[in-house]
C-alpha cells in the first residue's frame, strides 16, 4: 500500500490516474507514441485536449461565455498575467487574507495601482474580512481574492457578491488549492485561475477561466503568449502548451467524473474536514486557530501546544506512512492538505495517529 501524502502541493494524485499514465507511457491508444512525444497539432493530442476541456467544463459547470485556458507558469505567474490583461494600468483592489493574496497584491503593483481593500494580517490571517467592511476603490479594474489560502487554511465558503456591494468590477479568484473540490458560483466571478499541482495534476500547468468580455483589455506590453485573447483564439496553442500535464489533468477529470463529479467530491471533502477538525478541536494537545466559519476543507494547519514535540510527532507520522505533515516554513507547526485525491481512510489514519500521539504525551 502507498503511504498517505498530505503535501500542500505538488500533492497526492489518484492511484488510478498514475496507473493509467504508466500503462500508456510508451504507447497511447495504439498510436505508437507516448503523449510526451506527440505534436500538439496532431489529431491524437487534439483529441486529448478537446476531451480534457469538455470534461472540465462539464465538471465545473463553466458557462458558455467563459473561455477555459490551459496556461503555464503556475499561480504566481498569474499574479502578473492578470494585471497585464485586466488592469488597464489603473487601480485593482485586493483583499488580503493570507500569504497568497498578499503576494498577489504586491506583484500587481508593478503593472497598476494596487489597492488593499481589506487585510486580516492583524489577527494572524485567521478570519475573512466581511465584504461589507471592504474599502473598495471607486472604480477598480477588478477585485482580487484568494478563495482558499493554502498556507493559512482560510477558505471562502461563499464567494462575495460584488454587485450587492455596489461594485461593477469583475471578481478575480485564485482558486489554486480548492479548484474542483466544490462547485463555483460563476455568476459572481469574472476570472478564476489556479495552478494544477494541488487538485488537478502536474505542477506548471495553470488553469484560467475567463469571461469573454474581459479578453480585450490587455496592456500593450503584455507578452503575446500571456495575452488571454491570443491564448483563447488559439485554443491554448499559441505556443506549445504543457501537453503531458494537460493529458494527466484530463485523466484526473475523467477520474473525478467517475467518482460522481464535483458534488460527490464536495460531500467527501466535507466529511474528511469534519473528522479532522473535530479531532483537533476535541484535543488538548493540538490547536487550529482559524475561525470556524472560514476553515479550509483542503488545507488544515495546526499546532502542537508543546512545540518541543514537533520533531517526535513528524517522525512518528513517517513511521506510520503519513507523509509531508510539516507546516509551511512561514507559519511553522503542522499542515494536513486533504485534497480530492486523499481518501477518507487517509484522514482516518491521520486521526488515529493524532489520538495515539496525544495519549502518549498527555
Ligand atoms: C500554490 C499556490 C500558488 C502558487 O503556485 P505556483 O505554481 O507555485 O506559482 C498561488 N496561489 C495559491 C492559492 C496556491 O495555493
Amino acid at each position: 500500500m502507498r503511504p498517505y501524502n498530505f503535501s500542500a502541493g505538488p500533492a497526492v494524485m489518484p492511484d488510478d490516474v498514475l496507473h493509467q499514465a504508466a500503462a500508456e507511457m510508451l504507447d497511447w491508444h495504439g498510436s505508437g507514441m507516448g503523449v510526451m512525444e506527440m505534436s500538439h497539432r496532431g489529431k491524437e493530442f487534439g483529441q486529448i485536449y478537446a476531451e480534457a476541456e469538455a470534461d472540465l467544463r462539464e465538471l465545473l459547470a463553466v458557462p458558455a461565455n467563459f473561455k477555459l485556458l490551459f496556461m503555464q507558469g503556475g499561480g504566481l505567474a498569474e499574479n502578473a498575467i492578470v494585471p497585464l490583461n485586466l488592469s488597464r494600468g489603473q487601480t485593482a483592489d485586493f483583499v488580503v487574507t493570507g500569504s497568497w493574496s498578499q503576494k498577489s497584491a504586491q506583484e500587481a503593483a508593478k503593472y497598476c495601482t494596487s489597492h488593499v481593500a481589506a487585510n486580516t494580517k492583524a489577527n494572524g490571517y485567521t478570519t475573512l474580512a466581511n465584504p461589507a467592511s471592504w474599502q473598495l476603490s471607486t472604480q477598480p479594474a477588478y477585485v482580487h481574492i484568494c478563495s482558499n489560502e493554502t498556507i493559512n487554511g482560510v477558505e471562502y465558503h461563499e464567494l462575495p457578491d460584488l454587485k450587492a456591494l455596489g461594485c461593477d468590477a469583475p471578481l478575480v479568484i485564485d482558486f489554486s488549492s480548492h479548484v474542483a473540490s466544490r462547485p463555483v458560483d460563476w455568476t459572481r466571478v469574472g476570472l478564476a485561475f489556479g495552478g494544477a499541482q494541488k487538485n488537478l495534476g502536474p505542477a506548471g500547468l495553470t488553469l484560467v477561466a475567463v469571461r469573454e468580455d474581459l479578453l480585450d483589455r490587455a496592456l500593450p506590453i503584455c507578452p503575446s503568449a500571456l495575452n488571454y485573447r491570443t491564448v483563447a483564439d488559439n485554443q491554448s496553442m499559441y505556443n506549445t502548451p504543457a501537453t503531458y500535464s494537460i493529458y494527466i489533468a484530463g485523466l484526473v477529470f475523467k477520474w473525478l467524473k467517475a467518482q460522481g463529479g464535483i458534488a460527490a467530491m464536495e460531500a467527501r471533502n466535507m466529511a474528511k474536514a469534519k473528522l479532522l477538525y473535530e479531532t483537533l478541536d476535541g484535543s488538548s494537545l493540538y490547536i487550529n486557530r482559524v475561525a470556524q466559519d472560514c476553515r479550509s476543507r483542503m488545507n488544515v494547519p495546526f499546532y502542537l501546544r508543546d512545540e518541543s514535540l514537533n520533531e517526535a510527532f513528524l517522525a512518528g507520522a513517517r513511521e506510520r506512512h503519513l507523509l509531508q505533515l510539516k507546516g509551511h516554513k512561514s507559519v511553522g507547526g503542522m499542515r494536513a492538505s486533504i485534497y480530492n485525491a486523499m481518501p477518507l481512510e487517509g484522514v482516518q489514519a491521520l486521526v488515529n495517529y493524532l489520538r495515539e500521539f496525544e495519549s502518549q504525551h498527555a
